[in-house]
C-alpha cells in the first residue's frame, strides 16, 4: 500500500515501518494517504491541476481527453473554412457565425451541461450525414479532390464525435463530474 512519509512528504511503499526515501522510520497511523504528485509538491510550486489528478478517476481522465478532442474537432472546419475566406478577403456571415455558435456551445458542453451534449450530439450526426450525403451526391459534379476529401474526413469526424457523445461511458462520466465541480451560472 502506497503511503505518504510524514518526513519527507513522498509517495512510498513501507517496508517495515521505514520509509524507502529517506529512511525516517514512522508508524503506520502517522503516515499520510497517498496523493501520487511526485516531486511537484516538495519544491513549494503551485499544482494547479491537483484537484483534478487527485479526484478522478481513470475513466473520467479518459472522457476528458475525448471530450477535449471532441471540443476541438467541432468548430475545426468553420475556423478553417474562415481562415481560408480571410486570406481571400472575403467573410462568409453564417459561417462566422457558425463558429461562434459552436465555440459557445462546446464550451458549455466542456463542462458537463447537459443540453449542451444533445446539441452537440444530435448537431454532428446530422452534420455528418448531410456531409457524406452531398459528397456522394457531388461524386461526378464540379467538386474537386480536395473538396470532397474535406466533406468526407470532416463528416467522419462529426459521426465520431457524436457516437462518442451518444455511446461511450467515460465520456458521460466526465461530463457528470464536470458537472458537479462547475457552480451553476
Ligand atoms: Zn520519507
Amino acid at each position: 500500500m502506497i503511503q505518504k512519509c510524514p518526513h519527507c512528504q513522498a509517495d512510498v511503499i513501507f517496508s517495515r515501518d521505514i520509509c524507502p526515501a529517506c529512511g525516517h522510520p514512522s508508524q503506520d497511523g502517522e503516515r499520510g494517504e497517498a496523493t501520487y504528485l511526485g516531486e511537484a509538491k516538495t519544491d513549494g510550486r503551485p499544482v494547479y491541476n491537483l484537484g483534478i489528478e487527485t479526484t478522478m478517476t481513470a475513466r473520467q481522465r479518459h472522457g476528458r481527453i475525448l471530450v477535449g478532442l471532441i471540443c476541438g474537432a467541432i468548430p475545426a472546419p468553420l475556423v478553417a473554412h474562415t481562415a481560408v475566406y480571410l486570406v481571400w478577403f472575403r467573410v462568409s456571415v453564417w459561417v462566422l457565425l457558425a463558429t461562434f455558435v459552436s465555440t459557445w456551445v462546446v464550451f458549455h458542453l466542456w463542462y458537463g451541461r447537459k443540453w449542451a451534449r444533445w446539441v452537440v450530439a444530435i448537431g454532428t450526426l446530422t452534420a455528418g450525414c448531410a456531409g457524406l450525403y452531398q459528397a456522394v451526391l457531388r461524386r461526378g459534379t464540379g467538386m474537386n479532390a480536395v473538396e470532397i476529401m474535406a466533406y468526407v474526413v470532416f463528416a467522419l469526424v462529426y459521426l465520431w464525435c457524436s457516437w462518442q457523445l451518444l455511446r461511450c461511458q467515460d465520456v458521460k462520466e466526465f461530463l457528470g463530474y464536470q458537472r458537479n465541480h462547475t457552480p451553476e451560472v
